[in-house]
């Protein structure tokens, strides 16, 4: 099993979270910027030309909180490999001069700048690498924070989480597979994490491999390239619990799907344990081999369900008492209450206002916290519905609001109606068909054709823009 040491500090954030850096609360201090300047320099000398220019040059130092320094670098491929190659030694390098970092976090920000040619590069390295690469570099590094300690049991993960304590404690495989499955963000990661620190606790000889989907299927390439394949299988085969996380990557990759299936039988043959998460059931895995999926489904299928209230508040309860910041329970319950999408948002939200308190040196409030995530719970809050327009549109050309759904054609009414549809089909998430059965069944060609109607319009007519831009303010705003 992986070991514990500075290599866990490092982590890697999945490319489906998306970052936002906007908020000033994180840009780095001058001090932080001058330590990553100075290290990003040396970074040539120390890992040599070649693996700078084809791995580290990308490298952008994106935030800085709570010791954790985090970079960004343009693809996931990238990510993974900085992480598992270069990642501890330039950890290193910061902590040598700065001692507030302690934790290196790589994330993907997509869109970064970054040349085709460059693109392509780190893929010939890879390969022309593949010597030096270990070959034991296979699993992903665990993250020291994920532990069952740190997990907060409620309703929604109770289930997940028992079949997770029972893998560790039986001393014979209880179920095989544990499949996890569940939406983003809602501890699938973390729950597999620590069974394999606790496994890791409890009986150390036994060797614990963990990795994404995504690095199983690298390694397999890699192996495939290298005309390696059976050490690869070899290697496989000789763990005593495996665990691969998010499979659905796997989905529609068949000829790693095929390697898959085989490792996983000749493991379930020698009676070893497997755990697989998933974004789905099984059952709901599109692009899966039939075999396989219902083999997946043999043993324990265990989900975790969206988070509740009172999952919430007890998350940011126990993050409260982990970094011993001082913070209302008032804020608590307006986290809980209002950041609901997933666990790591909500952790998220929470590292803002304490970076943003530890910044201005101001107590955390619920004024400050509102202040804070202004723009996060913006997007959160807001979900406009086709009726509000259809009410500001009415109000704003004072017509009548049935008109919206009438047959009327007359052109006071028609082209606010038309406004009305192109909003709808802006501003909120509806469909053409959609959109078109709220505005007095109508077909969704109508609305198509509304909507290229008021852009043509809003192009040639500046008053007319400004009318529509007025309505889309107040409807915003
Ligand atoms: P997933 O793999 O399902 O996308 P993760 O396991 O990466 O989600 O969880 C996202 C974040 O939320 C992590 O930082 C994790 O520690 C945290 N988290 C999720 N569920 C819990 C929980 N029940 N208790 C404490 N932290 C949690
Ligand atoms: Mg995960």
């Amino acid at each position: 099993m992986p070991k514990a040491g500075t290599e866990n500090t490092v982590s890697t954030k999945s490319s489906s979270e998306v970052v936002d850096y906007s908020a000033e609360t994180l840009a780095p201090s001058k001090e932080v910027m001058s330590v990553w300047k100075s290290v990003y320099k040396e970074l040539r000398g120390e890992f040599g030309e070649a693996v700078f220019r084809s791995w580290l040059k990308p490298l952008t130092l994106q935030a800085c909180y709570h010791g954790t320094l985090e970079v960004s670098v343009p693809t996931r491929f990238m990510k993974d490999w900085i992480g598992t190659h270069y990642a501890k030694r330039i950890l290193e390098m910061c902590m040598e001069k700065d001692a507030g970092i302690k934790r290196l976090e790589i994330v993907v920000v997509q869109g970064a700048i970054f040349s085709d040619d460059d693109q392509k590069e780190p893929e010939k390295k890879a390969n022309e690498n593949k010597a030096k690469a270990d070959q034991f570099e296979i699993a992903s590094p665990l993250d020291e924070r994920f532990t069952f300690n740190s997990f907060v049991v409620g309703k929604p993960n109770a289930l997940a989480h028992a079949a997770a304590r029972r893998v560790v404690e039986s001393t014979s495989v209880p179920f095989n597979p544990l499949f996890i499955y569940g939406g983003v963000g809602l501890g699938k990661t973390h729950l597999m994490h620590a069974i394999a620190w606790a496994i890791g606790d409890q009986a150390p000889e036994k060797q614990v491999m963990y990795l994404s989907a995504e690095k199983f299927m690298y390694q397999f390439v890699k192996a495939l390239r290298n005309n390696d394949t059976m050490a690869f299988k070899e290697f496989f085969r000789s763990v005593d619990v495996l665990m691969i996380d998010d499979i659905q990557f796997i989905a529609g990759k068949e000829s790693t799907q095929e390697e898959f299936f085989h490792t996983f039988n000749a493991l379930v043959d020698q009676n070893k344990q497997i755990i697989i998460s998933a974004d789905k059931a099984p059952s709901d895995l599109t692009g899966l081999d039939e075999r396989l999926r219902s083999r997946l489904a043999w043993g324990l299928v265990a989900d975790i369900q969206p988070s509740t209230y009172d999952l919430r508040f007890g998350i940011v309860q126990a993050k409260r008492d982990q970094l011993q910041v001082d913070i209302p329970d008032s804020v608590l319950e307006f986290l809980a209450l209002k950041v609901t999408s997933n666990i790591r948002e909500l952790e998220g939200a929470l590292n803002r206002i304490v970076a943003h308190a530890e910044v201005s040196k101001n107590p955390i409030t619920l004024e400050s916290t509102q202040e804070v995530l202004q723009d996060l719970l913006r997007s959160h809050d807001r979900r406009i519905t086709i009726d509000e327009i259809q009410r500001k549109v009415a109000e704003h050309y004072n017509i009548r609001l049935s008109d919206m759904h009438s047959a009327r054609r007359a052109r006071q009414v028609a082209r606010p109606r038309q406004v009305a549809m192109y909003l709808a089909k802006q501003l909120t998430a509806r469909s053409l068909p959609e959109i078109g059965r709220k505005f007095g069944g109508r077909d969704h060609t109508t609305v198509m054709h509304a909507v290229r109607k008021i852009e043509e319009l809003t192009g040639e007519d500046a008053s007319f823009a400004q009318d529509v831009e007025v309505i889309r303010r107040a409807l915003t705003g």
